[in-house]
């Protein structure tokens, strides 16, 4: 048997009864990444005795009698943009080259106090902006995992550790998620912590899960969730009761086919992906759901909105690199001429893209024609979700496209890559929580993902269709 191949809940258990040891299982995990890491390239660091020193410590907690925590011992990878004082932090861009922050993220501190080994820092694409990267699927390995959290999902779905945590600004959990086969969350914008996190568009980023199973990402979001006064968008409330929820079943809820997004509005999602989408449909109904067609007609906007609102937020944001405070710096006969030469070196295409997208939206004259009218689709999103809403308890749609397309495909085209997220940004917009739950394979025998939509603070229910979905055996 292969420890790594088994759920983080049956773990917890193996380790509190002293059956396995969490060093075995950190050991488990080394074998499996020195076999396959440079195939796969998942991690951007990896030091395998802090990840040893944790389990030892993990250990002998155990051994001490004391109660063991909800993820004791359980193996973590972590997306290189949240912040911690055992491993660099550089985003994947030169930039940041070195960056060896003195704290923890309040995400990463949740997780080792509930008891989880930190395995290392999973790769993301430059900034959490999605860019063709060097991770491979393990599904495929001539196929890409997605992005931007590409090492995080590439190395759950390759058992190299049991969970890992990704940011999702516009689709960036729930699309590799799905491409890779994997339980992939964004909750509620506010409800876990965004502290040490490094900012792409603010209005957007939150952070999720990354599990094998629903069951295992339910158990990570209640560690994760809850309210931090470092975080001042963080909301007041306690993490939400999911794992208690999972075999409540779908009885009695009403679920709507987001219509715009399932073939009738966007256009280029492929007749596979909506295959298992109706497969979907069939197993929630036969679990005793109302599923009927429901319309959202303002999320047809959401991929043009997003990128103007995104670049915008993210200009501002990425000015901080400037070759004065931190990082790299590339000379110049003025100041002016340093940072230009230091921005313009450090970073790659389509960050540049994006900075001058949004510097674009932002300036004078454009401001109102552009992000002034994207706030407002924003709005309108918002409202047309709440409309929704009224009538239906849930709403589920496909969350990418297509299944993985291949390595280097659509680098050429920015919006080819940009339509990859066209499901996944309504819910970024409306700052919603939304999960992509695999689903079976489409006609290339790849992974296919569908997405469970909710209402702010909804995750509970989400979950409860999330569990169905999986239980069905659709997924297989
Ligand atoms: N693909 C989107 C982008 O590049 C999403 C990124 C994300 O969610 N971090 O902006």
């Amino acid at each position: 048997m292969d420890l790594a191949d088994l759920g983080a809940t049956q773990l917890v258990q193996m380790i509190e009864s002293g059956e396995i040891s969490a060093l075995e299982l950190v050991e488990a995990c080394i074998t499996r990444i020195d076999a396959k890491e440079e195939e796969i390239g998942a991690w951007a660091h990896l030091d395998y005795n802090i990840a040893r020193k944790q389990a030892e410590h993990c250990d002998a907690h155990q051994a001490s009698g004391a109660p063991c925590d909800p993820l004791h011992g359980i193996p973590v990878g972590i997306k290189d943009i949240f912040d911690t004082n055992e491993y660099p932090t550089e985003n994947g861009t030169v930039l940041d080259a070195g960056r060896k922050p003195d704290e923890n993220c309040t995400v990463v501190n949740q997780l080792m106090a509930a008891g989880a080994v930190i395995m290392g820092k999973t790769v993301t694409t430059e900034l959490a902006v999605y860019s063709p990267g060097k991770t491979a699927n393990p599904h495929d390995v001539n196929r890409t995992p997605g992005g931007s959290s590409s090492g995080s999902a590439a190395a759950v779905a390759d058992n190299q550790c049991i969970f890992s945590i990704g940011g999702d600004t516009g689709g960036s959990i729930r699309q590799p998620a799905a491409l890779c086969g994997l339980v992939g969350v964004k909750p509620t914008y506010g409800r876990v912590s965004r502290y040490g996190l490094v900012a792409f568009a603010s209005s957007l980023d939150q952070i999720g899960p990354f599990a094998a199973t629903v069951a295992d990402a339910a158990l990570l979001l209640e560690v994760i969730s809850g309210h931090d006064p470092l975080d001042s968008t963080s909301i007041a409330e306690p993490a939400p009761g999911l794992l208690s929820v999972l075999d409540q079943g779908v009885e009695g809820l009403r679920i709507g086919i987001l219509d715009e997004l399932s073939g009738h509005g966007v256009e280029g999602i492929s007749p596979d992906v909506l295959a298992r989408l109706d497969a979907a449909v069939e197993a929630l109904t036969a679990a005793g759901a109302t599923v009927e067609r429901a319309s959202v007609p303002a999320t047809v906007y959401g991929l043009s909105a997003y990128y103007v609102i995104a670049p915008a937020e993210a200009s501002s944001n990425l000015s901080r690199y400037d070759g004065v405070r931190f990082g790299p710096r590339t000379d110049g006969a003025t100041t002016n001429e340093m940072m230009m030469a230091t921005r313009t070196e450090g970073f790659g295409d389509e960050v540049k893209r994006r900075i001058m997208l949004g510097t674009y939206a932002l300036s004078a004259g454009y401001y109102d024609a552009y992000y002034g009218k994207s706030q407002k689709v924003r709005t309108l999103i918002l409202k047309d979700f709440a409309e929704a809403y009224e009538k239906f308890d849930l709403l589920i749609s496909p969350t990418a496209p297509t299944t993985a397309f291949p390595l280097g495909d659509k680098t050429e085209d920015p919006m080819q890559m940009y339509l990859q997220d066209v499901c996944t940004i309504p819910s970024n917009l409306a700052g919603h929580p939304a999960m992509s739950v695999p689903f079976g394979v489409g006609d290339d025998g790849l992974p296919v993902g569908v997405q469970i939509l909710a209402p702010a603070m909804g995750e509970a229910t989400m979950f409860r269709a999330a569990a169905v979905l999986e239980k069905s055996g659709g997924a297989q």
